[in-house]
């Protein structure tokens, strides 16, 4: 591995044993994204052309008619969304964020409107869109998305992730099904999932991708589907999509990131993550916790450790998870389940032996247990500590 260039900024070293984070700087780029990269960071190049070539490729890749790379996958909702009001008018799409004249509503069910450290809705209105939320919560009904699309509704946004809600919602096939016959096109947030060629294979008319999470590529949003809104998702570059813009290096990174990811053997590291759950869980064995090994929510293709903490008196999933932070290596385990007094440990983004560091680690702490904290006062002084930045 490359020099550690972390001491020399003041970084303490942290061990990835959460997941996917853009907290954490996201994933770990692939060495063979790093050196395409570098090595067309010095020359010129025709952005249209360049963006041209990323077209076939994410065809190629994932089973759509076009595609095109953005900043990342948040960038790619705006964009698509976007895109959805304005075609490929450039007088439209300089109009944004006055939607005046213009298709300008997002149905969206209420169950999917999660935040990703931003509130997903919000990618949709900074285009000028307005959000139609469908059903309640835990409920969303074919009956009332049919009658939540009319002629003012631009598009659906569909969220694929472990973020929403996992039951009562209506499913893509139904989603598909309803907003076709009105002429509606479906944008899917794939931002996540490992399926490339599932969402489209179904009938998504745009799904987005991010480069920088299991792609291992620089940061980038990849978005594929239907050329018409392919095209007009890509021509916001002229309008709010400005902002969002993406340099040759975040292309040539999702490109290479997406050749990677077809040629590599998934199947061993499928079989080193096995691995390193059962070191994880024998450094867990031998005392009251809850450990289970637990399939990604959505079906890609991940186990993780689970470790529950309500059968352990004393402390809870909120104090080991905190006690794991403040060590020296940091290791920020997988937090959402915290209120239910459980974590989450990742396999995905380690560097060889790092696995045995996080063992080594979630030994020593279950051994001499930290005292009890509640999960929402944790949550409130990380709220206090980050709005104080950069103090
Ligand atoms: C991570 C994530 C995003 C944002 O992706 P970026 O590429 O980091 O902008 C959007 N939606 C979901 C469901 C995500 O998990």
């Amino acid at each position: 591995m490359p020099r550690d260039p972390r001491p020399g900024m003041g970084l303490r070293p942290v061990i990835n044993a959460a997941g996917t984070m853009t907290s954490l700087g996201a994933s770990i780029a692939r060495p063979g994204v790093i050196d395409a990269v570098t090595e067309v960071l010095p020359h010129f190049v025709e952005m249209d052309d360049l963006q041209r070539w990323a077209c076939s490729i994410i065809a190629r890749e994932t089973g759509a008619e076009a595609g095109c790379v953005t900043s990342c996958a948040s960038a790619g909702i705006s964009i698509g969304v976007a895109g959805a009001m304005t075609g490929n008018s450039l007088a439209r799409i300089e109009q944004l964020p006055d939607t005046e004249g213009l298709r300008d509503e997002v149905v969206i069910q209420a169950g999917h409107l999660c935040q990703y450290s931003a509130p997903i809705d919000q990618a949709i209105r900074i285009t000028g869109a307005r959000v139609r939320a469908i059903g309640t919560i835990n409920e969303a009904r074919f009956d009332q998305l049919e009658a939540a699309l009319s002629e003012r509704t631009a598009a659906m946004l569909f969220v694929v992730s472990h973020q929403t809600m996992q039951y009562g919602q209506i499913s893509l096939e139904h989603s598909i099904e309803a907003c076709r016959a009105r002429d509606v096109p479906v944008i899917v947030d794939a931002a996540a999932e490992q399926d490339l060629r599932g969402l489209i294979q179904r009938g998504a008319d745009l799904a987005v991708y991010s480069a920088h999470k299991f792609l291992g590529g620089m940061t980038g949003g990849i978005v594929a589907g239907r050329k018409d809104l392919v095209r007009a998702a890509y021509l916001q570059s002229a309008g709010i999509g400005r902002g969002m813009k993406v340099g040759k290096e975040g292309i040539v990174g999702a490109m290479k990131a997406l050749e990677l990811w077809r040629q590599r053997d998934h199947a061993a590291v499928r079989e080193e993550r096995q691995r390193v759950l059962a070191l994880w869980r024998s450094a867990a064995q031998s005392t009251d916790v809850g450990l289970s090994i637990v399939p990604d929510p959505t079906g890609n293709p991940i186990e993780r450790l689970r470790l529950d903490f309500r059968t352990v008196t004393g402390t809870t999933a909120a104090a080991v998870a905190g006690a794991l932070a403040a060590g020296d290596p940091r290791v920020i385990v997988r937090d959402e389940f915290l209120d239910r007094d459980m974590f989450e440990l990742d396999p995905c983004n380690l560097h060889p032996g790092e696995a045995e560091t996080v063992a080594a680690r979630l030994g020593e702490v279950l051994a001499a247990l930290p005292v009890a904290v509640d999960p929402g006062e944790m949550r409130r002084r990380a709220h206090a500590k980050r709005v104080a930045w950069p103090d």
